[in-house]
């Protein structure tokens, strides 16, 4: 048969992991499969319509820098943007933007089917075809065979995924679509450790049931914030406006009086849930003494009138459900367009993942998104990213990219979830990085780009725009330092008024945006051509926060230090004296490949990593 059936990548699943990963792997060069159930669904939403939000963001701009799709499908999708945080120092500021289901889909496909060395395929993947302990290929549902030494797997929420509605369940992927029972029960086949986890998603509303009267409007931010470096507010659709309204003592009344035919609470789910997105049943019994959740009500996107509660995400019967929606303010009449829905999976261990990403046990297999124990598009679309990338480089024979925990969020993620697994859907945060001043929203390009441009992850447009910028940015902070304010000249009377005292000598603007009163925007600007706010923000900050970057990047220097003392994978931790037999146990469970890597195993003390780092200077 004319088909081609040979690859460098295969990839299976179009979700948000699995078209980071063969964007990624072809714009590298390989040539790449894509093998997904529905061509229809790349890029799907299961649940909420949004993307970014504290934490979330950081890991969209990364995978911005190195060239991916989701910020920019977020540009061209999004019906409302915000910067949350925005009060807040950088570290934590972070953008969320409302996005159109329909249009975010069109925007990933035309992506896709826009990618040289990117061929796509409509079927279901149902088995790995091994050869000792060595991928070789994929089969399909149809039989077809398709080979490539590096396979990336990506299957979401549908490896053995059951859907429960109240005490009824069903096989599904998600709603509406079929799971993945074949691949799963191949999978569990294999020497990898396999667990369950479970998800969850609130009724959809429809708007034209809903008295918006009485409901709190939210609006996005003016000037509207972009989601990707290479962003352009007139590629965003038309914005929207959000409502909030709460729950109330009735609707947690309806909630208790429905927990006895709850799957979750009758003991029907095994799987954990997610701990920040936690399902409205429980809130309830977590937060028992709270009388009141607030709701967030998201337009689903610009041609329909869905609307997604954001915040009542349940698994509880049919009927409460409806009881509980129409006890809330403003959905006194509401129509439930779909019901709410909880989604048990299969997960794999993460700790059983190189970093890389793939797996130890079979050489060229890569696992990334969902299957890894993560929560959210954000999470899977970067894992995505790395797995696609680290794919290319072992189809090169060339050496993994592992970016560390000082590089970026991406390197938080990966080592959290290898060094420490994840017994509950894991979510990124700000609060996970220690380094979260260097690893901020905005500068991801300024960490990123050029290691993606080396990777040959990042397109000549991309590498060419951000150049500018470097470049202006090292322009601008020169000119601050070479421009001077004299005492009693008009300048220094405007900054006066600003400083509240009299500037007594001269001063560079460098010093003086140093203190805390003024802003860059009080400065004296440059006679030439105005500094584009991405670039002063740049220059700003690294003046204001120069001490605690500086200290940050000590902590760094240090870390580098551990991480290049290795633990040999063997090492008998028994044979270590001082270590307590807790730590001894945990580090021969863990196996950490580093000594900063053993430093971060829980219940491994700084006294303990000091005996360990005395013993491997005695080894030499
Ligand atoms: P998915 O987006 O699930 O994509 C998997 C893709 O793989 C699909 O296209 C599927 O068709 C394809 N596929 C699977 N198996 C095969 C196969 N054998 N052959 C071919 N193709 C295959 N995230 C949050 O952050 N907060 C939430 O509250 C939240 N709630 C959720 C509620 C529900 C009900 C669901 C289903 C998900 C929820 N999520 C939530 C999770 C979010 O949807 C996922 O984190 C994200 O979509 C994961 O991306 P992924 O690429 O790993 O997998």
């Amino acid at each position: 048969m004319d088909y081609p059936s040979r690859f460098d990548v295969i990839v299976i699943g179009g979700g948000h992991a699995g078209t980071e990963a063969c964007l990624a792997a072809a714009r590298m060069g390989m040539k790449t499969l894509l093998l997904t159930h529905n061509v229809e669904t790349l890029g799907q939403m299961s649940c909420n319509p949004a993307i970014g939000g504290i934490g979330k963001s950081h890991l969209v701009k990364e995978i911005d820098a190195l060239g991916g799709a989701m910020a920019e499908a977020t540009d061209r999708a999004g019906i409302q943007f915000r910067v949350l945080n925005a009060r807040k120092g950088p570290a934590v500021r972070a953008t969320r933007a409302q996005a159109d289901r329909v249009l975010y889909k069109a925007a990933i496909r035309h992506t896709l089917e826009n990618q040289p060395n990117l061929w796509i395929f409509q079927q279901a993947a149902d088995d790995l075809i091994v050869r000792n302990d060595q991928v070789e290929g994929v089969v399909t549902q149809m039989g077809l065979k398709f080979f490539a030494s590096s396979v990336v797997l990506t299957a979401g929420t549908f490896l053995g995924g059951k859907i429960h509605i109240g005490l009824d369940n069903y096989s599904g992927g998600r709603a509406g679509d079929p799971p993945a029972i074949a691949l799963a029960n191949r999978l569990r086949e294999l020497p990898l450790r396999v667990e369950r986890l479970k998800t969850g998603t609130p009724p959809r509303i429809d708007a034209r049931s809903v008295n918006f009267s009485e409901l709190e409007q939210q609006w996005g931010d003016d000037p509207r914030p972009v989601m990707s470096y290479l962003g352009d507010r007139s590629h965003h659709p038309e914005q929207r406006c959000c409502w909030i309204t709460y729950t109330n003592t009735q609707t947690h009344d309806i909630i208790r009086g429905g927990l006895d035919r709850s799957p979750m609470y009758s003991g029907v789910i095994e799987g954990v849930g997610p701990r920040y997105c936690p399902s409205i049943e429980d809130k309830i019994h977590r937060f028992a003494d709270k009388d009141k959740h607030q709701v967030f009500i998201e337009p689903e996107g610009l041609s329909t009138h869905e609307l997604y509660p954001n915040g009542i995400s349940t698994s509880l019967p049919f009927d409460v459900q409806l009881n509980l929606v129409r006890s809330i303010n403003g959905f006194e009449n509401a129509h439930i367009i779909r019901p709410g829905y909880a989604i048990e999976y299969d997960f794999f261990n993460p700790q059983d993942l190189r970093y890389s990403f793939e797996t130890k046990a079979i050489n060229g297999l890569f696992f990334a998104g969902q299957i890894n124990g993560t929560t959210g598009y954000e999470e899977a679309g970067i894992q995505g990213l790395l797995a696609g990338t680290n794919a290319a480089l072992r189809a090169q024979n060339k050496p993994a990219w592992c970016p560390g925990r000082e590089e970026a969020y991406l390197g938080v993620l990966v080592d959290d979830l290898i060094s420490l697994g994840t017994q509950e859907p894991y979510r990124m945060f700000t609060s996970r990085a220690e380094y979260r001043l260097l690893l901020r929203e905005d500068n991801a390009d300024l960490r990123l780009t050029e290691k993606g441009r080396e990777l040959g992850l990042v397109n000549d447009a991309r590498w060419a725009a951000f150049n500018i910028k470097r470049e202006a940015i090292a322009l601008e902070a020169q000119r601050l330092k070479e421009t001077w304010v004299q005492a009693a000249s008009a300048e220094a009377k405007t900054l006066e008024t600003k400083i509240g005292s009299p500037l007594t000598r001269e001063y560079n603007l460098h010093d003086l945006l140093k203190r805390p009163e003024l802003r860059y925007e009080d400065l004296p600007k440059p006679a030439s051509a105005p500094v584009a706010p991405d670039v002063s923000e740049q220059v700003e900050i690294a003046i204001k926060y120069a001490g605690y970057i500086d200290r940050q990047q000590e902590d760094i220097d240090r870390l580098r230090a551990n991480e290049a003392m290795l633990l040999p994978e063997d090492l008998d931790y028994q044979s270590v004296d001082g270590l307590s037999n807790e730590v001894k146990q945990k580090l021969a469970e863990a196996k950490p490949q580093t000594l900063a890597r053993a430093a971060r195993v829980p219940g491994v003390t700084p006294a303990a990593v000091s005996l360990l780092m005395i013993f491997l200077k005695k080894r030499g």
